[in-house]
């Protein structure tokens, strides 16, 4: 763990477990726990903090004296990891998509109130961030920094998620969370024990090469895979950020029935996608479904 912030840990680790009893899923016999994940922080909540702990301790060991990472003008990851950098005393730079548009919008004067250096690429070099004529040039303009990519999905963050499972003492089947880049997925499924498995739900539309890259950031994470896990394809809405009345409606629904506010980015697509599976019949009666609340932000 990083050094704790000053004025003691607000961190609420392990992140709650709480049932949700609902009638259409147990008339289909499925038995659902929320992991409040959304809990952990209010400033860097879910699978933020979880991405980012082990990133910040390296950030650190490497004495780059900054870290730098990339982002949308929307992006939690962006919000998340100025927080964490105000939190704990490291320099952030944003390095994020796209022309700067003035006033700033809520996430990033936000990053900027935390101390955040933003900066701001064009959307032909932005597909570029990775190639070492474009971070030499950022390392260039802003000194050396520890680099965390966009999304904040690496190695040590899925080492970070992996360890949600052990968090969960009541017995469970299946793990449910959405998907961005894969990460949390990569690390559920890494984390888990037995016969069991997580299923991501992919909020971006064609997600057909999020399994490679759960792949991936898994090897980047053990020098192996690890575990089981499925991507669904199917409650993506539209893709990133776009949403249907139908979603919508269910948020509203879910909200009145439970009062939990679900965001409609990505824990509102999980929700619905569990809801409609288990609505025709795709889990067995008798299936614990644990659902990761991963925001909202
Ligand atoms: C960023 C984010 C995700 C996406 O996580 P990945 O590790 O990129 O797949 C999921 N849920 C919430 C609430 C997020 O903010």
């Amino acid at each position: 763990m990083p050094d704790e912030p000053a004025g003691g840990s607000p961190f609420r680790l392990p992140s709650p477990v709480e049932e949700l009893v609902d009638p259409r899923l147990e008339a289909r016999g499925v038995r659902l726990l929320l992991k409040r994940d959304d809990l952990i922080d209010p400033e860097i909540p879910g699978n933020k903090w979880r991405k980012l702990k082990y990133n910040l301790e390296a950030a650190r060991r490497s004495g780059q004296g900054g870290i730098l990472t990339f982002g949308g003008a929307y992006s939690n990851h962006i919000r998340a990891t100025a927080a964490a950098g105000a939190r704990f005393g490291l320099r952030t730079i944003g390095v994020i998509r796209g022309e700067e548009h003035l006033p700033l919008n809520p996430t990033l004067s936000y990053a900027v109130e935390q101390g955040m250096i933003l900066a701001y690429l064009d959307r032909q070099t932005y597909r570029r961030k990775t190639e070492s004529d474009v971070t030499e040039d950022l390392r260039r303009r802003f000194g050396d920094f520890y680099l965390i990519p966009e999304g904040g999905s690496n190695g040590l963050a899925v080492r970070g998620c992996a360890e949600i499972p052990d968090e969960i003492t009541r017995d469970f089947d299946l793990v449910c969370c959405p998907c961005g880049t894969g990460g949390t997925l990569a690390g559920i499924a890494a984390g888990l024990r037995g016969e069991r498995e997580a299923i991501g739900f992919s909020v971006l539309k064609g997600a057909r090469w999020l399994d490679d890259e759960i792949r991936r950031l898994q090897e980047d994470a053990y020098a192996t895979t690890r575990g089981r896990w499925r991507v669904n394809l199917d409650y993506h809405f539209g893709g990133y950020a776009k949403t249907r009345p139908e979603l919508l409606s269910f948020i509203e629904d879910f909200e009145r029935r439970h009062g939990l506010r679900l965001d409609r980015l990505y824990t509102g697509k999980m929700m619905y996608g569990i809801f409609d599976l288990a609505d025709k019949h795709t889990f067995p009666t008798g299936t614990t479904i644990v659902a990761i609340i991963t925001g909202p932000i």
